[in-house]
Parts: structure tokens; C-alpha cells; sequence
């Protein structure tokens, strides 16, 4: 395949090959097909891209913001004059369409970069006035060496949403892609060298969960920021905990999306239709509970089911395509069995239901209503394209179900009364919340979860704060006083 990374890693500038490790096969979900054989970091491996990572953070630290600023700015421009070829590249790695990579991988990894690359030269501490003449004055000092641990489902996003902050602060970076999407995260490396970042600042290695959990455990290591599953969330944090290790947990959700009958109908079937099948539904904030208030039920469930009657599905290379296979055939399987379990728990199948046949990992959108708030497919995330329509009558009522679950990512409402909206979402229990859109996540945004969806915030300032910590200097001008 054209485009492609020339070796497994990427180590102090330049692409490293240890084929002991165990391999990695790429597959293109669209066709099954291999399309790049990998090789997992071996102990040696780890412990380059952790020495290089260390050796060169003094240096990068010790730039002017200005400095690091530009250089992220430039690997943001090199990224969007590459993005067809990095969107062809995520498409193979993820299987998702190109009309979706070509507007929200690379584009969105280099806003990321340019965001940050911004604030970089304003990153500053404070002067603290003590009265007396005294004063204390703050230094926003680095981390270290941060190890960023990425999913499968924005593979390119997810290396420049953490690596962006972390270069930004003066923090070098180890990060280490989902075993499923491995290509991307190399680009990404390369690009920032081709920028002017110097040698180990960025590095990629590959692997399985326990290249992860070696990541973690070492001392050479300041923070940790993981996106991935609450289960591997849990074991991450308490790796990281006892290091006491700066910690982000990007983790899932099973997010509440509620419609009440004044809202605009059009927009809500949008809007639930972004929040449950763009890339497939592979999208940790996905609204995938949909409270419909019972007056309207039937004509949302028409509306929508016409809407996806003509979503295109088929080859993700194909511009006119805007729904692609799942990323593996496991993740088909799993997305496949909770359908089985809708069904045999007494929801209604409205739409889809079935994989397609073929030699990709391709399965139909599919809706339940009737669904009620104890079944398995309300209460588990899915991550996949398999939409549930819960039925509610009031505001109190409906508010309280949402909330009933130990995800809190994200929460939408699509009303016309504004009062209602703001109501509503003052009373959602999860970080990210929408009121009559879904699903955006500009980088000027802060976006994490509450409860068990993670600790922390990407994107924004706030992500400045989770990338540094402060020194504090106080400034005697006076003599020392002493008691005795
Ligand atoms: P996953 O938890 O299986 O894996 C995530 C990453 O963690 C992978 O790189 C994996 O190799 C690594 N890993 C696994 N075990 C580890 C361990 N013990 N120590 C260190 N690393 C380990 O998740 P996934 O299947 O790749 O992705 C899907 C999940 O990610 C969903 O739950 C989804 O909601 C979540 N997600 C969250 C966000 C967000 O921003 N909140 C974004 C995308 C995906």
C-alpha cells in the first residue's frame, strides 16, 4: 500500500525495525486483507524510546515557547498539505469512509496542533503579591517523559490530541498506538521531525496491552494519558497510582441523547444519527440511549428509518460512501452479539439488525425502540453501530434515567424550549453535554467524562494543566524572623 510507514517504530528520529517482537498484523476491515505486518516493542525496544524520550526533553524544555510553538504550527501545515494521503492511510488502518478521514483525523490532529502550538509562547506563571514587599512567584514547569496510549477509532486524532499539550509544555512523549490502527501514529512522528522537532520528542512504539502496562510502570515516566475502555482504564490508573503518576482517562460511555416533542424533528434524527453511526458508531461519546418523549415516537422512528435507508454503504476508498465496515472482525462480533441480546431481551427491531455479507467487516446500522432502561444493550457500551429508543413522559423522569448509569462522558437534549435545555443540561451528570447538536469536539473545547468515562480533559487551556504542574518561589525581601 502506497504511503505506508517503513518500520514498526519510531525511536529518536527515525524508524526502528526489531522483528523479535511478537507480530502485529494490519487488516484492512474493508476486505480482511493484510496490508502491513508489524512487530510488537520488545523490552529493548520500550527501553530506547524511553531513553530518547528522556535525553531530549532537557533541550525541548529549555526552547522558548516560541520555539516549540513553531514547530508544532509546522508539522500542523505539513498535515493538512498531506491530507489526502493521511486520510487514504486512516482509512485502511480504521476502515473508515474517506469522506469522513478526509474532514476529521488529520484535519482535527493538526487543529490540535495549531491550537496548541498557539498557546505555547503564553504559557507563563503568575506573580503572587505577599504584602511587606514579599512576593511569590509561579514557574509551569514540564513533566517529563508523558506516555500517551491511544484506541483504534481515531488513531491519528488520538496521537496529536495528546501529543500536542504534552510537546506544547516542554514534555517529551512515548506513544504507543491501539495494536488494531498502528499506522498512523508513525506519521505523525515523522512529520513532527520533518517540522523541526528535535530527535526523541515524539516517539511511537508498538504493541499489545503489556507494552502499555511496561510504559506505565517505569520510573522514567512523569504521566500517563490513556484513551481506551473503563476495564483498562482501571488497571491503567492503578499502574499509574502507584508511581503517583500524572493521569488523563479519555474512557467509554453509554451517553443519554433525550428528544422531547417540541424539538425540531429534523434535527433531532441528525443529530441522533451523528451520535450513533458516524464512523460505524465506533465513537466513545456516541448517544446511543435515545429517550424519544412518547407523542413523538413513532414519527421519529419513520423519519429516521427513511434517513437510513439511504445511508451508502460499501468501499471507504469510494468518496460517495458514508458508512464503512467495522474496524475488526471482533469488534463486528461483539456489536453483532448485543444485537442478539436486544432481541432475545424483548426490544423491537426497527432497522438493520444483520451483518453483511462479505469478505469485510461490514454490518447494518440498526435501531431498537421499545427498549427499556434494564436491558443490556441501555446499559453496556456497544461501540458499534446499534441504536436504542427508550420511551419516556416527563422532564423529572427522564433527567433521573439518563443519569442512572456509571458513565458520564457525554449528554445531549434536543428542545425548542431554551429554558428546558439549559435545565436539562444543568442536571446531566457527564463532562461533555449538547443542546440541539451532538458530537462535536472542536480542540478550543475542553472534552472528557465524568464518573467512570475519565479523569481529566483534552483539548482547551484545561489541557495545558493536565501537561504541567507549577513551581511556587517565595521571595523574602525582609529579614528572616525566628522565635528564638
Ligand atoms: P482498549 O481499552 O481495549 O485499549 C485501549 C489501549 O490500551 C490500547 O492501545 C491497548 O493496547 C492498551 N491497553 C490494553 N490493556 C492495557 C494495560 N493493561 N496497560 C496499558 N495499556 C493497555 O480500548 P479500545 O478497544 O482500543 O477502544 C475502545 C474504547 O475506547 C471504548 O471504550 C471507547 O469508548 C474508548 N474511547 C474513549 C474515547 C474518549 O475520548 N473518551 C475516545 C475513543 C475511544
Amino acid at each position: 500500500m502506497k504511503f505506508q510507514p517503513t518500520a514498526s517504530h519510531f525511536i529518536n528520529g527515525e524508524y526502528v525495525e526489531d522483528t523479535a517482537g511478537e507480530q502485529i498484523d494490519v487488516i484492512y476491515p474493508a476486505t480482511g486483507e493484510v496490508i502491513a505486518k508489524l512487530h510488537s516493542a520488545t523490552p529493548a525496544i520500550i527501553d530506547q524510546a524511553l531513553n530518547a524520550a528522556q535525553a531530549a526533553q532537557a533541550e525541548w524544555a529549555a526552547m522558548s515557547g516560541t520555539e516549540r510553538g513553531r514547530v508544532l504550527r509546522r508539522a500542523a501545515d505539513i498535515m493538512r498539505d498531506r491530507n489526502r494521503e493521511l486520510s487514504i492511510l486512516e482509512t485502511h488502518d480504521t476502515g473508515k469512509p474517506l469522506q469522513e478521514t478526509l474532514v476529521a483525523d488529520a484535519t482535527s490532529g493538526a487543529d490540535a496542533l495549531e491550537y496548541f502550538g498557539g498557546l505555547a509562547a503564553s504559557l507563563t506563571g503568575e506573580h503572587i503579591p505577599l504584602g511587606g514587599g514579599d512576593f511569590v512567584y509561579t514557574i509551569r514547569e514540564a513533566l517529563g517523559v508523558c506516555v500517551g496510549i491511544g484506541a483504534w477509532n481515531y488513531p491519528t486524532q488520538i496521537a496529536c490530541w495528546k501529543g500536542a499539550p504534552a510537546l506544547t509544555c516542554g514534555n517529551t512523549m512515548v506513544f504507543k498506538p491501539s495494536e488494531t490502527t498502528p499506522l498512523s501514529a508513525l506519521k505523525v512522528a515523522e512529520i513532527l521531525i520533518e517540522a523541526g522537532a528535535p530527535k526523541g520528542v515524539y516517539n511511537v512504539v508498538q504493541g499489545y496491552g503489556n507494552v502499555g502496562a511496561s510504559l506505565i510502570t517505569d520510573d522514567r515516566v512523569a504521566k500517563v494519558s490513556l484513551t481506551g475502555s473503563v476495564p483498562t482504564g482501571r488497571k491503567v490508573y492503578a499502574a499509574a497510582a502507584d508511581g503517583m503518576k500524572h493521569v488523563t482517562m479519555e474512557l467509554g460511555g453509554k451517553s443519554p441523547m433525550i428528544v422531547f416533542d417540541d424539538a425540531d424533528m429534523e434535527n433531532a434524527v441528525s443529530g441522533a444519527i451523528l451520535g450513533n453511526f458516524y464512523s460505524s458508531g465506533q465513537v466513545c461519546s456516541n448517544g446511543t440511549r435515545v429517550f424519544v418523549q412518547k407523542g413523538i415516537k413513532e414519527a421519529f422512528l419513520n423519519r429516521l428509518s427513511e434517513r437510513l435507508a439511504t445511508a451508502k454503504i460499501g468501499d471507504p476508498l469510494d468518496e460517495d460512501v458514508n458508512f464503512g465496515p467495522m474496524v475488526s472482525e471482533n469488534q463486528m462480533n461483539i456489536a453483532l452479539g448485543y444485537i442478539e441480546k436486544g432481541k432475545a431481551e424483548g426490544a423491537r427491531l426497527v432497522f438493520g439488525g444483520a451483518r453483511i455479507e462479505g469478505d469485510g467487516f461490514y454490518m447494518q446500522p440498526t435501531v431498537f425502540a421499545d427498549v427499556t432502561d434494564d436491558m443490556t444493550i441501555a446499559r453496556e457500551e456497544i461501540f458499534g453501530p446499534v441504536m436504542s429508543v427508550l420511551d419516556f413522559d416527563t422532564e423529572d423522569e427522564v433527567l433521573a434515567r439518563a443519569n442512572d448509569t456509571e458513565f458520564g462522558l457525554a449528554a445531549g437534549v434536543f428542545t425548542n424550549d431554551l429554558t428546558r435545555g439549559h435545565r436539562i443540561v444543568a442536571g446531566f451528570e457527564a463532562g461533555t453535554c449538547y443542546i440541539n447538536t451532538y458530537n462535536l469536539a472542536p480542540v478550543e473545547a475542553p472534552f472528557g467524562g465524568s464518573k467512570m468515562s475519565g479523569v481529566g480533559r483534552e483539548n482547551s487551556k484545561l489541557a495545558i494543566n493536565h501537561f504541567s504542574e507549577m513551581k511556587t518561589v517565595y521571595v523574602s525581601m525582609n529579614d528572616v524572623e525566628a522565635p528564638y
